[in-house]
């Protein structure tokens, strides 16, 4: 390949000139960065290497969360201290994929230590609900007036509506329903929209982002386990 077209391509997609055929060192995915376009390029730069953009996307909910993803111990150890959402692009691909392992092991023993469960919800932030009869009809406004609602992720398992749920907030554990669950995509899409449309398959899968609303009044906090 030519020198002048590999930095033609670094330059428009700010990506360094990734060969044809490569392939994601964490998931195996096949990286596209010519053949399909510019503008539909998956890969991710590091300090190394490129990482696909599935694999990013994982790496930034963790780190968000470091210190709740992984064991005491390994918090303040390198790599994994200096390891943030804002220099993920100066972490090596060998770092990030022992990062990726630790937190998936501290999960799985995370949601053993729970007996029967087999998912766990990371929280980001919490909201408590009053939706208008307008919008959303007299009997569900009645049904979640009040409720809380969790904006999170999944980190293992799935979550979707009707299931029991049960959430550690240290010393507390709260046994709840979730009343209705819906899947964040993109920008546009908010809790209102949600809220109002009530369509889809209100089931979040591992890695997707979403909502849960919960059949509970009780405030929690943002640092509370969810459990399935
Ligand atoms: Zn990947």
């Amino acid at each position: 390949m030519a020198e002048w077209f590999k930095n033609f391509v670094e330059s428009s997609t700010n990506t360094k000139y990734v060969p044809l055929g490569s392939k994601c060192t964490l998931c195996d995915k096949k990286l596209n960065c010519l053949s399909t376009g510019f503008f539909s390029c998956n890969a991710v730069q590091l300090a190394d290497g490129a990482i696909c953009k599935t694999c990013q996307e994982k790496l930034m909910l963790l780190l968000q969360s470091k210190n709740q993803c992984l064991p005491l111990a390994l918090q303040e150890k390198e790599p994994y201290f200096s390891m943030c959402v804002e220099n993920i692009f100066a972490t090596t691909q060998e770092n990030a994929k022992t990062f990726l392992g630790e937190c998936e092991i501290f999960c799985k023993e995370t949601i053993a230590q729970q007996g029967n469960c087999s998912g766990m919800f990371r929280i980001e932030h919490i909201n408590r609900i009053k939706p208008k009869a307008t919008d959303v009809g007299i009997a569900r406004a009645q049904k979640l007036k009040d409720k809380i609602v969790l904006y999170g992720y999944v980190q293992a398992g799935k979550f979707k509506k009707g299931d029991c749920i049960k959430i550690v907030d240290g010393m507390r554990v709260i046994d709840t329903k979730i009343l209705e669950a819906y899947v964040y995509d993109c920008e546009e899409n908010t809790l209102n929209a949600n809220l109002k449309a009530n369509m889809g398959k209100q089931q979040l899968n591992t890695w997707q982002k979403g909502w849960l609303c919960l059949d509970t009044e009780t405030l929690i906090n943002n640092t509370a386990l969810v459990f399935v």
